[in-house]
This record gives structure tokens, sequence and C-alpha cells, in this order.
């Protein structure tokens, strides 16, 4: 923002110039009366993104100041809005009350910020998606690196540790974790936070843009204290261990939450350190390539959550996008889970019943968020007491028969007990029909509280007295026009149309307050005393109102049970989910083992499934990698399936470890530790990598990461350059996924050439999109079978994607006469020579292929299988010479 004096500025400028200078980073909410109002270069910002009308009010340093402005009421939308848009909020609230007779000349009403909301620092409902966390991320590094700048600080980023530790402010949840640079990125993907806390030299990659303004971090020791002040604890050692940087981040992200609200610390459970070694680990290049929380446009929709999300709860959503976020590496975890919706899906009355259920729960953790915070309204007390009622009828569901619940239930079931005390208080506590707002009054049920009936009764007897005073006075003053209405200044007051006002005019007890156009008010002192005893009832059993509330409130925080069981209920929602997914049999129960097998059996892509046009059926598909075959050469021509089949590969390996039901006929993986999958080209020009350079980029993060318990599924590696350049890159890729890093995969190629390899490399089979021609023509039958395709089809599919025909039958002439040329070249590279044998080599063959060697990239393998190679060409070439 452009520097502004506040020399000369009015007093609530002034006020307004200070707010500013302890927010520099965030819009200013400026309130007045109704409205928030914002100025200079805020007001300039907030107008261009709200699309409100930009004005001006009053001058400062001579020019008028730039103001725009939004009414309290509406703030949530408009916060929404602006928050999407990237821009932090601090709001100022008047913190002193206007009240009568206040002289005008003490200054403006005292103001302060109660607040600054920023996109990691969410509790309202408006502002959240309620299937999604909404997470803070602080990452600390340990202090010597924090000093390393430059080079040095980058060549060892990726063994440096991180400590991170994420808070969802709208719910309570605080995790966190120690672990190296290099696993940063797959982290960040994971969790995709909202806001991220993080050293300047922390390079962020995609997620830059949700950085906060840098905060200081501090010491190890000092973070542990204020940490263990935060929760009340002696050492924080009590909620498990944390190392260094782990400590240093959570204490930062608590700093941080504590500044956004005002001091105020929202309930947040403690700490809870993670162990990222049971999480399949899935690069933030692989979840963008298989849409499992958002697709490429950023929606929900054609992902691989919405196809399996069938929850009834927002809690229960949340829960299931973290299991699709984080699959499990440990067989007999997932092997619970399984258990846990196997058993609601062979009992359907129970299923329904419970989803009957759930369908009514609250979202507790959010609400409860809220009222630790002091932002409760009277519908999040509600939440509770129906959230409770809710556990109550879903325990009572699963307990009902006699047969023995799996432990994922049984758990369930032994978390939603508790809270019988406060649910019955709140019942009895809160009125049948809630105001939104607190302020509004009527919370509380009549019969609860004998104070606040007796001021209810105080306030509505004076109220009915007035009422039968309309009447007596009408008959007194021989007006029927009279009525007794109330106003906002004036009071409870006699409303006379003034025609008839004149006949009262000279009437002693009657003092005219007010004479307008067409009416004119009086009060009398029967009148006064009234609305003063009305007034000082209703404010009696308003603050009344809001002990009551604020004691309940603080029951409810004082009741344990409360996270547990919503965490509970949001368990048993995504368990109903894969009962009722996999209700209608056309979902396996996979079967997940310790060892490394791979058989997928009528496997679908349950995201292209869904969205094919009705009559459309999805043929599926058999995937086998078992050990002896574990690397799969797929070709086939374009708009074949094969993008299809390599992620429906990969999706299968995440529900199944995610422990949900996997749309096949029947599954057996063993775990896979690191899932990689490269489908579809993408450039990242703003960065400044080419389609190519992204490419290549990725590929070597997978060969660098990759282990035999991974599962790689690439597409086209080598199509972004030249084509033998292509060609060999391919070939010594596929070369290294299946005799260096040896795990299974999946490798799908327009380069038919490769297919040659399934002689040298044992573990490879060779697989293909089945095709048929007819009349010349193509027809997709979406099937693998086993063997390679002859030829891509490219020109047919330009055809069908509606080229000119002039291009397309040029394009298929100029293939002919290509592919005869190349099967006329008369010294082919040895790849493309399929069916001659090899021309003789001249004489110094093999002192030149010894050259070309670069022993120190040999595998000890290579070099031993090269060298019966080299040893076979040399007898050859002695026996051809013996023979000349
Ligand atoms: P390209 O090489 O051009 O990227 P591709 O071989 O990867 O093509 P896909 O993108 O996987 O082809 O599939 C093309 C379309 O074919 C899909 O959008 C889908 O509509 C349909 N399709 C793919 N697989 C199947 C299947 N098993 N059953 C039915 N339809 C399918």
């Amino acid at each position: 923002m452009t520097r502004i004096s506040s020399k000369g500025a009015t007093p609530a400028m002034a006020q307004w110039f200070t707010l500013k200078a302890e927010n520099p980073e965030a819009l200013l909410f400026f309130r007045m009366g109704d409205f928030y109002e914002l100025f200079f270069d805020d007001a300039t910002a907030a107008a261009a993104a709200l699309d409100i009308a930009l004005t001006a009010r009053g001058t400062h340093a001579g020019e008028p100041i730039p103001m725009c402005g939004v009414p309290v009421a509406a703030a949530p939308a408009y916060l929404a809005r602006l928050i999407r848009r990237g821009f932090r909020v601090a709001v100022a609230e008047q913190t002193e009350t206007p009240r009568k007779g206040r002289p005008a000349n003490k200054g403006p009403l005292a103001r302060g910020v109660v607040r600054v909301i920023t996109p990691g620092t969410l509790t309202e409902d408006e502002l959240l998606e309620p299937g999604r966390s909404n997470l803070l991320l602080a990452l600390a590094l340990t202090a010597p690196q924090t000093k390393g700048k430059g080079k040095k600080a980058e060549a060892s980023f990726a063994d440096i540790v991180i400590g991170a530790a994420w808070i969802d402010v709208s719910t309570g949840l605080f995790e966190t974790e120690s672990l190296t640079g290099k696993g940063l990125p797959a982290l960040l993907g994971r969790l995709d936070p909202a806001e991220i806390l993080a050293p300047a030299m922390l390079n962020l990659a995609d997620y830059e843009a949700r950085r906060a303004p840098e905060t200081v971090a501090s010491g190890a020791d000092t973070a542990r204290q204020r940490l263990a002040s935060a929760f009340d604890v002696a050492s924080i050692e009590a909620f498990g261990t944390f190392t260094d940087e782990e400590s240093v981040a959570a204490a930062m992200a608590v700093e941080y939450v504590q500044r956004s609200q005002a001091g105020k610390l929202p309930r947040l459970a403690h700490p809870v350190p993670q162990n990222e070694s049971g999480i399949l680990g899935i690069d933030p290049a692989t979840r963008a390539s298989l849409d499992i929380l958002r697709a490429r446009d950023g929606g929900d929709e054609h992902t691989l959550f919405s196809a399996v999300n069938r929850t009834v709860s927002a809690a229960g959503a949340r829960m299931l996008a973290e299991w699709l976020a984080a699959p499990l590496t440990h067989a007999g975890q997932i092997a619970a889970r399984q258990a846990g919706w196997w058993w609601l899906k062979e009992d359907a009355v129970r299923r329904e019943a419970l989803r009957g259920t759930l369908k009514k729960a609250p979202d507790i953790a959010r609400a409860l968020g809220r009222l630790s915070l002091g932002r409760g309204q009277p519908r999040d007390l509600a939440a509770m007491r129906d959230g409770l009622m809710v556990a109550r009828e879903a325990a009572r569901i699963l307990t009902a028969s006699n047969a023995s619940l799996p432990p994922a239930l049984h758990q369930a079931v032994t978390r939603l007990g508790g809270g019988q005390v406060l649910e019955a208080e709140l019942a009895r506590a809160l009125a049948e029909n809630l105001p939104a707002r607190l302020d509004d009054g009527g919370v509380i049920a009549q019969g609860y509280d004998a104070k606040l009936d007796e001021y209810r009764g105080l306030r509505d007897d004076s109220r009915r007295l007035i009422a039968g005073l309309q009447a007596k006075y009408a008959a007194h003053y021989g007006l029927n026009s009279l009525k007794i209405r109330h106003h906002a200044q004036l009071g409870y007051v006699m409303d006379v149309p003034v025609a008839a006002s004149a006949k009262l005019k000279d009437k002693p007890e009657l003092i005219l307050r007010q004479g307008t156009a067409s009416n004119a008010r009086f009060a009398t002192e029967e009148l006064s005393t009234l609305d003063a005893r009305i007034t000082e009832a209703a404010e009696k059993a308003a603050q009344c109102e809001k002990e009551l509330f604020g004691a309940l409130v603080e029951q409810v925080l004082a009741e344990r049970s409360m996270p547990v069981l919503a965490q509970a209920l949001a368990v048993l929602d995504v368990l109903q989910s894969c009962a009722d997914l996999a209700g209608n049999g056309t979902w396996c129960r996979p079967e997940v083992t310790e060892d490394f097998a791979f058989a997928l059996e009528g496997c679908r892509h349950p995201v292209v499934e869904a969205a094919l046009p009705a009559g459309t059926r999805f043929t599926p598909n058999t995937c086998d990698l078992a050990p002896q075959q574990r690397v799969m050469l797929l070709t086939g021509p374009n708009m074949a399936g094969k993008s299809t089949y390599l992620r429906q590969t990969a999706l299968a390996v995440i529900l199944a470890q995610g422990g949900f039901p996997v749309p096949a006929d029947r599954v057996r993986i063993g775990v896979v530790d690191q899932l990689f999958s490269r489908v579809g080209a993408s450039d990242d020009l703003a960065r400044g990598r080419s389609t190519f350079m992204v490419e290549m980029t990725e590929t070597a993060a997978i060969l660098n990461q990759a282990g035999p318990r991974s599962l790689v599924v690439v597409d086209e590696i080598g199509r972004g350059t030249a084509t033998l350049d292509g060609l060999a890159i391919a070939w010594s890729v596929l070369e290294a996924l299946h005799s260096s890093v040896r795990c299974r995969a999946i490798f799908a190629t327009h380069f038919h050439e490769l297919s040659r390899l399934v002689d040298t490399l044992p573990r490879l089979s060779l697989h293909t999109m089945a095709v048929r021609e007819w009349r010349g023509q193509i027809v997709f039958l979406h099937e693998v079978l086993a063997g390679s395709a002859k030829k891509s089809w490219g020109v047919h599919v330009a055809r069908l994607a509606g080229v000119p025909h002039a291009v397309v039958d040029r394009a298929g002439r100029l293939l002919r006469e290509l592919e005869r040329a190349e099967n006329t070249i008369p010294e082919p590279l040895p790849l493309f020579d399929t069916q001659k044998t090899l021309p003789p080599e001249p004489q110094n063959t093999i002192s030149k292929r010894l050259l070309d060697i670069d022993p120190d990239s040999l595998t000890p393998r290579a070099a031993l299988d090269l060298l019966y190679e080299l040893r076979k060409e040399a007898a050859q070439e002695e026996h051809a010479q013996v023979a000349d």
C-alpha cells in the first residue's frame, strides 16, 4: 500500500491509521454503524475484487479519501469472496458501546481489531467447504539450515530436516510430522493446506501462492514451553515425542492462530505426532494426474472423491477425503477398515437405518470450533444436542443385534457413549424454535431458569399493559386513529395523524415528542414508565440469557467426549458409504497382502465409467503384474483407452489401500509403498518449463525415488522430443524400471519398436489395446490383450477429431510414403530392424562399442550381460574372418 501520512487525520481516521499500521498485510474492515468501511488502497482493491462502488468520504491531506463499504449483515458473503481471492481481512469492531448521554466531544468510539481472517484460520460455515478440511500448515527448519541461504542450502535441500505442524481451526485437528526436504512436495500434495507459514528460503513450488507473511520462529525450548502452557501441561512430551523442528512449527502455528483470533486460542486437540511411514507415498504430480480430490479445473466433479462418496454428513465427507488422500501401507489396518464396511454391507437393514440416522448428524466439530472461540450461535448448541442424539441412536442401531461387531465398528460404538448429562441439559435449556442469533433473544426455553422467566414475565406483562393502553387512550381522547407504537429513538409513543393532533395540543398530560408532516407523536407519564420497565426487563432478560448461553457453552467445552464422538460418527459415515458402494455387488472387497502380488480382474475406471453416456458400457479389463511379469509394455492407438487403463490401475491401488471397495470383480494387491502416475502431458510455462522439461523432471523423480515396492504407471515417455531421442529415452527408462528399480510398472507408449525388448527383459509382458478395422475405419474395443500394436492410427483419430479432409488425406499419403521410405533404408538402426538379420558390422565394431560405454552408469548385471554380448560378437567376427 502506498504510504500515506496520518498527519492531520480526523480522530476516526487517526484510529484507522493506527489499526492499519498494526495490520499492513490485511484489508481493514472498519466498523462504522451498520457498515464495514474500507479506505484508501484497501478500498480500491476491495471495490475491484467485489465489484462494488468506490466512493469517497471526506478528505485527507487535501485529497478525497477513497472508500467503499459492505453492510455488516451481508459481510460473510463478501468476506468469502475476498478470502477466495487470496486477501486477508482484519475486522475492526467498536469495542465500546454508545451510551445515552455520552458527550459527543469525547471523540470516536474505541475500536480494535477483533480478528484477522486468513485462508487458514476460518471458522464460519459461509467461508468453508463442508466436505473439506481447511488447514494451516507451519514449517520450520533447524537453526543452522535457516541461516544457510543460497547454493549450499539448495544443494542439501533434499536432506534437510523439516518440522511440520498443521491445524484445522474449524475442527480443532492438530497434527505434526518430521520430514526431510525430499518429502515436502508429497506432504503439501496430501494436505493441500489453505495457508502456509514457512521460512523464506523454503521453496513451496506450486503452493507458493498460499504462503502467509513470514513470522518469526522461536527457539525449540521456548516453543516447547509455549505449547505446554497453551495446553496446560508440564511438558508436551505428555502427548508424544516431538522433534525440535516439530515443536517450533507447532508453536508457530498455535501463535499464528492465536494472533488471528485477537489473542484467543480456539479449542484444539492436543498435537499428535504423525508417522509418514504408514502412508502410501503419492507425489504432487501423481495427485495431479489422478484427480483424486480435485479435478484439474479445481472442481470436485469427475474426481475419485465424487465417484466413491456416499457419505451423508459433512464430517463424513471430510474424513473420506482424508482417507483417500492418505491411503495406508499396513495390510492389517486396511483389513480393519474393510471388515467394518463389510459387516454393514452384509446387513442392509441396519446399514439403511444407520444411514438414515447419520443424515441428521450436524457438523459437531465445526460447531465446537466456533463455540470455543466465543463465536458460537444458538444453532451451534443445537448441533451438540442433535449430535448427541444421533450418536445415541447410531450406537443403539449397531448394538441392537447379538452379532459381534468387527473392531472398527466396536471401537466407534464405544466412542459414541458419554455426554448424556449434557444432552439432557441442552434438551431442557434450548427453546424449540431457535433464533439465528443469540442477540435476537428467545434461545433459552421457558421454564429452564426462574430468573429469566421472571424478567420475561415483567417484560411481557408491561407489553400487555401497553397494548391495553391503546384502546384506553383511543376511547379517552375519542380518536380511533390513535395508535401506540414503538420507536427506535423515542421508545413507546402515542402516534396520531397530524389532522387529529390539534385536539391533543392542549392536554397537559401529553408531551409532544416529535411532529412529522403526517404524524404527531406524544409520550405520557404512564407510557414512559412502562417503556422504562420493559427496556429494563428486556435488557435483564437478554443479559440473563447470554449468561445461561455462556454457561451451556462452558459445559459443552468441558465435555471431553464431544470431539471423540464427532470423529466416531464421521468414521461410521465413511464405513456406511463404503458399504453402500459395495452394496450392489459391482465393487469388490480387495485382498491386500504383504507380498508382491498384483492382479486386478474385471477392473474399471470409476470416474470414466460414471461419465460415459447412457447406453455405453465400460469395458472392464484385467491387469496382471505378478512378479514374473511385473512390467507391462502397453501399446495401442490413440483414443483406444490406454490412459484410462493406466489411471484405473493406479486408482485401484489408492482405493484398495485406503480400505475402500474397488470397482472390479477381484483384486489382489501386495502393498505398494509409493505410487507414481504420469498420464497426460502438461507443461509449466509459468515456471519456464516446457512440456518435455516437465516430462523429464518427472521421469527423473520416478527413477530416483521408486523402489521394488512401488507401482509406476507412465504414459508416452519421450514423446515431447525428436523421434530418435525420444525412443532412446523411452528404451532406457523402460530398461531401468525393469532391471534397476525393479518395480511393478505399466509403460504405455507409441514406440512399438520397444516390443522387441521382450527378448531381453525377462519380466516384461506385452499388451495392447484391441481395435477392429472395419472398411478402413477403426473401432475401439477398449480391451487390453496380450501382444503389441502394429500401428498408431493417429491419422484416423485426426479424422475423427474433425481435422479437415484435405489435411487428413495428405497426411495419409505422406504416412504411406514415409513407411515405404523407412522400409527401404539400407542400414536402419538395429532397433527398427525387426525382421531382417543385421547387416555385417564394420571391422572395428567392438572397439567402437567399447568407447560408447559409460561404465559408471552400468548396473553390475547390465555390465555382465554386455560382457557376454561383446564376447559373442568377438567370436562371430573371428569366425567371419576365418570364413573369409
Ligand atoms: P491417447 O493416446 O490419445 O491419449 P488413450 O488411448 O489414452 O488416448 P483414453 O483417453 O484412455 O485413450 O480413452 C479415450 C476415451 O475412450 C475415454 O474418454 C472413454 O470415453 C473411452 N474409454 C476408454 N477406456 C474405456 C473402457 N474400458 N470402456 C469404455 N470406454 C472407454
